[in-house]
């Protein structure tokens, strides 16, 4: 470990047991909500980072450093990162015994601002140009909507490399008529790709999660979709998936004014109307979505 400000990554991860000690001796305990369990596992703290494949000086996100052990890794291959953590006696043993680098911006702020939003201080940090990547050992309570919103951000990231929940895990990766899908994946799915990269057991945390986890990349589709229509279909999205086994024109009528414009519709585009709501490709709810600014659009 370094001490004191030396604006230099530390030259190894601190151990274990002398964080414990440091945690223990200011009253530290986990919390459950915050989603407090530590990647302890080297190998796979340095498996994550070399899996989210950063470019020396790209902008990383870390969103919930803890006690920085994925930190660590990120600034060792040369990330700029802009680190978040809610919780300020995790930022401050981070910060020491990283060793303050240069490289590392800690912001000591929770995530969300509200249910629907980013924090104001992470948003203004976040590159307006060039490539830049989320990676994080992501808690559980704000995982998703921290992926969805970043994903409609201006300028979002070219790739996000996560460690969640198991179940997490499988609903990103899901697709149209699996079990797993719905309006997590549904919202992602037509900017990013998703894939399944390895599960994690709960051996590789401190304290031990109860569930499995997984390592999931998603990276960003060459496909430039205007704010605008993003955001027609995340309305679609929120509006079909109310009734996600029922049939698409059954919640889609409540969208387009009526069982006939709904049918007239899907006519239209030639999609078939005894389709489940779960079962309707992402590409043919964003047409879908496409339709309902044009005037008339219902009305076959
Ligand atoms: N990156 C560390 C690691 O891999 O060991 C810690 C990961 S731990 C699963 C999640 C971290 O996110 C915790 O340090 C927790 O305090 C922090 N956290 C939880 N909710 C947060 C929020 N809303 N905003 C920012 N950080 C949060």
């Amino acid at each position: 470990m370094v001490a004191g400000r030396s604006a230099t990554l530390s030259e190894s991860r601190a151990p274990w047991r002398q964080l414990k000690s440091e945690l223990d001796a200011i009253g530290f305990r986990p919390s459950k909500r915050l989603g407090q369990n530590f990647l302890l596992d080297e190998g796979a703290c340095a498996g994550i980072a070399r899996i989210a494949d950063t470019r020396e000086g790209e902008t990383v996100l870390e969103v919930g450093v803890g006690l920085g052990f994925l930190t660590w890794h990120l600034l060792e291959r040369g990330a700029q990162v802009i680190g978040i953590e809610i919780d300020r006696r995790l930022a401050s043993v981070a910060r020491r015994h990283l060793g303050e680098p240069e490289a590392l911006e800690l912001v000591e702020v929770d995530v969300l601002a509200g249910k629907h939003a980013l924090a104001p201080e992470l948003l203004e940090r976040l590159p307006d140009h060039g490539d830049w990547s989320l990676v994080s050992n992501l808690p559980y309570a704000v995982g998703s909507p921290v992926l969805v919103l970043l994903s409609r951000t201006p300028h979002p990231p070219r790739a996000m490399t996560v460690l969640v929940q198991l179940e997490v895990a499988e609903r990103l990766c899901a697709g149209p008529g699996d079990s797993d899908w719905g309006p997590l994946t549904a919202r992602l799915a037509p900017l990013y790709e998703a894939r399944f990269v390895r599960r994690v057991g709960p051996a590789a945390f401190r304290p031990r999660p109860k569930v499995d986890s997984a390592v999931v990349r998603l990276e960003r589709r060459e496909v430039a979709l205007e704010p605008e229509r993003l955001e027609r279909y995340d309305t679609l999205v929120g509006a079909l998936f109310t009734e996600r086994r029922k049939r698409v024109r059954s919640p889609l009528a409540s969208v387009v004014g009526g069982l006939e414009a709904a049918d007239g519709l899907l006519a239209r585009l030639g999609l078939d109307p005894t389709t489940r709501v779960d079962r309707l490709e992402p590409e043919a709810m964003l047409r879908l979505a496409d339709c309902l600014v044009e005037p008339g659009a219902a009305e076959g």
